[in-house]
């Protein structure tokens, strides 16, 4: 599997709607933490050298604490996959993965101390994962008890009512150099606090760019056929028109209306009618220059080409091949085949009016219509 399909992978779980499926990512994204600090403690449950760093009692407890969370994160993967597994409603399950997670999190933050070590780190990070798969709404309550509970540790410290660091015999940094277990705890602390965040910001943005490119082609495309909409023709008529006006080299528009379009939906239903409007679309996107022409839907059954550089001989080449194109095209429905024809205006632009060419182009296509339809009408603007 490639970096690029994990992060994809990943990405589409983390941007699952499916709520027993964001409880599943929580607990399994926290899992890694809660072990490491899992290890570290049973390391210095086993060693008294490592104990000595911890006030006696409150370690095992620290250790009862982070065993019953991993416990409990373990039996949330399991219901969780058992809910989504029997398409049962998990929100309630929200509340109950991010709470305790949060409480034991903030509770060996505060033991350890949240000014001089990377827990602070934890309860961020912690923080974005949850943020990335819930609402606000759903953690408000679990965010609200965290600061509480840090606000008021705080008070009580500044209060001299407890001690700073409850969990440890002495703070981890003094201003002194690091004792030999601290500076292990804190290495691989600061690691497993780090690499994870980068990780997700990395993704975050990722996410976050590839959807806006999503987002401005569905804003500059037309769903059914793929080719430009109205929105972002005008734009590059726009552009085209002030290169146009600079370099003074000719460019023109093509407008085509399909011929009778409505007869079309009335005998063959509109689903038919929506293939014939893909269809033109094909031709269209085969028939102009890539990166160079525009081809664009400007709606119903009314398209548009842009084409730079291009005369009024050049246009009426183009306009004639699309025409005939689509008239040899045998569509069929409802086991009977019929074939469409057009109407195509086309305007060479002159002095950078590419507005005032697009009304000519579109006067000159209901010219063609009027002159009994499947035919093409063509004109210089300015010398109509
Ligand atoms: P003319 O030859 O004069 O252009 O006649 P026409 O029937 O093609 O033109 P008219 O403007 O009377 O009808 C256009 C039809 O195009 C009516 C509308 O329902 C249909 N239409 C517009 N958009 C769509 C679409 O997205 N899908 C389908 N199937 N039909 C559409
Ligand atoms: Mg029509
Ligand atoms: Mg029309």
């Amino acid at each position: 599997m490639t970096a690029k399909a994990l992060m994809r992978g990943i990405e589409l779980r983390l941007l699952d709607r499916n709520v027993a499926n964001r409880c599943m990512v929580f607990a399994v994204l926290s899992l890694p933490m809660c072990c490491i600090l899992w290890g570290l403690q049973a390391y210095a449950l086993a060693h008294p050298e490592a104990a000595a760093f911890y006030r006696p009692g409150a370690l095992r407890l620290a250790q009862q604490g982070l065993t019953t969370l991993i416990l409990w994160l373990t039996t949330v993967v399991v219901l969780a996959w058992q809910l989504r597994r029997h398409g049962r409603d998990a929100r309630w399950l929200a509340h109950w993965t991010v709470t305790p997670t949060f409480v034991v999190f903030v509770l060996l933050a505060i033991g350890h101390g949240l000014k001089d070590t990377p827990m602070g780190m934890v309860l961020i990070q912690a923080l974005v994962v949850a943020r990335a798969l819930f609402s606000l709404r759903t953690i408000k309550f679990t965010l609200a008890l965290a600061v509480v509970m840090l606000v008021v540790s705080d008070l009580l410290i500044t209060a001299g009512q407890l001690v700073y660091a409850p969990l440890l015999t002495a703070p981890v940094f003094n201003g002194e150099d690091l004792t030999w277990w601290w500076a292990v705890w804190l290495r691989i602390m600061f690691q497993a606090a780090v690499l994870p965040f980068t990780a997700m910001l990395f993704l975050a943005f990722n996410t976050l760019r590839r959807q806006r490119k999503e987002l401005e082609s569905l804003v500059r495309t037309d769903v059914l056929t793929g080719l430009f909409n109205r929105r972002e023709f005008m734009n590059q008529l726009e552009i085209e028109s002030h290169r146009h006006a600079r370099s003074g080299r000719p460019f023109c528009l093509i407008v085509c209306d399909l011929d009778h379009f409505k007869k079309v939906n009335d005998s063959w239903g509109h689903p038919v009618g929506d293939v014939v409007l893909a269809q033109l679309g094909r031709i269209l996107q085969s028939s102009t220059r890539d990166q160079i022409d525009t081809a664009a839907r400007l709606g119903g059954e009314e398209f548009v080409l842009l084409l730079p550089d291009t005369d009024l001989e050049g246009a009426r080449r183009v306009a004639s091949k699309i025409a005939s194109s689509l008239r040899d095209h045998v569509f069929q429905a409802d086991g009977a085949s019929f074939s469409v024809t057009q109407s195509i205006g086309i305007a060479e632009v002159h002095g950078g009016q590419g507005q005032q060419a697009l009304r000519i182009a579109d006067q000159n296509l209901y010219t063609a219509k009027r002159a009994g339809r499947d035919q093409a009408v063509a004109s210089v603007v300015g010398v109509l």
